[in-house]
């Protein structure tokens, strides 16, 4: 087996086997023409299949360590199709600070079709196990969490999870494959958001649900031909492009991470810093464990709303926007901007305060970084 580094620039891509160019192509086509009646070379209709597509969900199956990868149009839509293996009266487990969207989904459509959802602090083993009911059918974990970057036990809250049958779905976005391997501690299905650290250029929306298990695949495949929610070649070809340099872009978004967390947390002015490589992290143990360095993302709080408006609007190189996980720093201000949809007292909850920033750390030099975070927060 090649290793990670390897299989991000090669899993799933031969040379094209009619010209031999070196890149797999785009494929920009609805369909196939067939030799005779009955006689094609695998492919009928784009909707099913496309090989710019299948060698995108082969890549990325690799790099997870799975058996097939199914890409559609959005992260969203990759969990929409994850939760239709689900049947009428099921319910769901989900980490209490998911992705906005995520809950939005849950709660906002896919409650109207008779599904329910708790959502619990998973990062604690008893309040997901006395969350389980005869009717949970999945668990949905999100580690690190976002923005205030909790941690699940993955190896823990699966085996948990397995003792009652129940399936352990992760969504390893905030991570990446490189740095925490959800499929290695026992869970059963892995989504992605590929619009974030997978094609890290932030030119693409995508989604990708990575499976193991034979009967997981074969509904997958049927459902994302059935509902069409596919990605499409363009996208699928800027994914491949992108993972080819995964490896180096995340083991700098490691370095770049680490560094502005140890400057913030030895800066003044800086309350609080959220990131699990720091040791006051409270799951840095736990952290060193699952994760192969500590990501790209890092919260802080300066302590009111007026000084963390000051900050967003000084920054510079850390662009005031939304999304993450892209080769340039972005910095958002929650409460505000990706959790504005979530009640106030759900925030509360988290632990998300009104004055926590967020930065999703580029790989940009490391001191013009950490210039830009003197001049905007002062020294
Ligand atoms: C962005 C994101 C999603 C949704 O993905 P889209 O590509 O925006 O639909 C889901 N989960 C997490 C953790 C995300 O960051």
């Amino acid at each position: 087996m090649p290793s990670f580094n390897t299989l991000c620039i090669h899993g799933g891509q031969e040379p094209d086997p009619s010209t031999g160019a070196i890149i797999t192509p785009i494929y920009q086509t609805s369909t196939y023409v067939q030799e005779e009646l009955g006689k094609h070379k695998g492919h009928e209709y784009a909707r099913t299949s496309n090989p710019t597509r299948a060698a995108l969900e082969a890549n990325l199956a690799a790099i997870e360590g799975g058996r097939a990868g199914f890409a559609f149009a959005s992260g969203m839509a990759a969990i929409n199709a994850i939760a239709s293996l689900l049947e009428q009266g099921d319910h769901v487990v989900v980490t209490d600070n998911t992705y906005g969207g995520t809950f939005r989904l849950f709660e906002r459509v896919l409650t109207r079709s008779g599904l329910t959802f708790s959502y619990v602090d998973t990062s604690d083993l008893a309040l997901v196990e006395a969350a389980l009911t005869p009717a949970t059918k999945m668990l949905f974990i999100e580690t690190p969490t976002n923005p205030i970057l909790r941690l699940t036990d993955l190896t823990a809250v699966t085996a948990l999870a397995h003792a009652h049958g129940v399936a352990v779905v992760v969504d390893n976005t905030f991570a990446s494959p490189y740095v925490q391997r959800p499929l290695e501690h026992g869970a059963d299905l892995v989504v992605h958001s590929t619009t974030k650290y997978l094609n890290g250029h932030s030119d693409s929306v995508g989604g990708i649900v990575i499976a193991v298990r034979d009967e997981h695949i074969e509904w997958l495949k049927f459902v994302q031909n059935a509902a069409g929610a596919i990605l499409g070649p363009f996208d699928a070809w800027l994914v491949l492009r992108g993972t080819k340099t995964l490896a180096v872009r995340m083991a700098q978004h490691n370095a770049n991470g680490m560094a502005v967390a140890e400057f913030l947390a030895s800066h003044p002015r800086v309350q609080q810093v959220f990131y699990p490589g720091l040791p006051s992290h409270p799951q840095h143990a736990l952290a060193a464990r699952q994760m192969r360095g500590f990501g790209g993302m890092v919260s802080f709080d300066v302590g009111s709303l007026e000084g963390a408006r000051t900050v967003l609007n000084r920054l510079r190189l850390f662009a005031l926007a939304e999304s993450l996980g892209g080769v340039e720093s972005l910095v958002c201000h929650p409460v505000t901007m990706t959790h504005a949809s979530v009640p106030e007292e759900r925030r509360r909850a988290i632990g998300l305060s009104d004055s926590l920033i967020r930065l999703s750390v580029g790989i940009e030099d490391i001191e013009d970084l950490k210039a830009d975070l003197v001049q905007a927060i002062g020294e």
